[in-house]
């Protein structure tokens, strides 16, 4: 069995967050420390621990994180100017939740997409 991990208990309910959306399959919250005006994580609600662990069973999970992220970037208000959708996977990624899950970024420039 797949260990809990923190966004797995947010998805159950045991943690509180700022759920924005939530399927059979998927989660979307706010990100507890915002980069930008709109920052939202999109998460498999079965833990995929990072990007290197997906297999074919993954596909509806993850194909419905990018609808959602879609739908949600229409909704406040970033169809128009742009958003930026993240996924890191590993230590080189910087990633610090073992639960992979999808970041949506938006509402203002975002710069370059790496520094320099
Ligand atoms: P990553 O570096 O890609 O693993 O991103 C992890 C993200 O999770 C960071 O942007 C954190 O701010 C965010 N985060 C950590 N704890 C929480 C929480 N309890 N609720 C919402 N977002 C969180």
């Amino acid at each position: 069995m797949t260990e809990d991990t923190l966004f797995s208990r947010i998805v159950s309910g045991d943690i509180p967050a700022d759920i924005v959306y939530q399927d059979d399959l998927v989660t979307a919250f706010r990100d507890i420390n915002p980069q930008a005006p709109t920052h939202v994580l999109i998460v498999p609600n079965h833990v995929i621990p990072t990007a290197a662990e997906i297999t074919a069973e993954d596909e509806p999970a993850l194909g419905r994180m990018l609808v959602v992220a879609s739908r949600l970037a229409a909704d406040e208000g970033l169809a128009e100017n742009g958003y930026r959708l993240i996924l890191n996977c590993g230590a080189h990624a910087g990633q610090e939740v073992w639960h992979l899950h999808l970041h949506l970024l938006g509402g203002r420039p975002l710069g370059r997409m790496l520094p320099g």
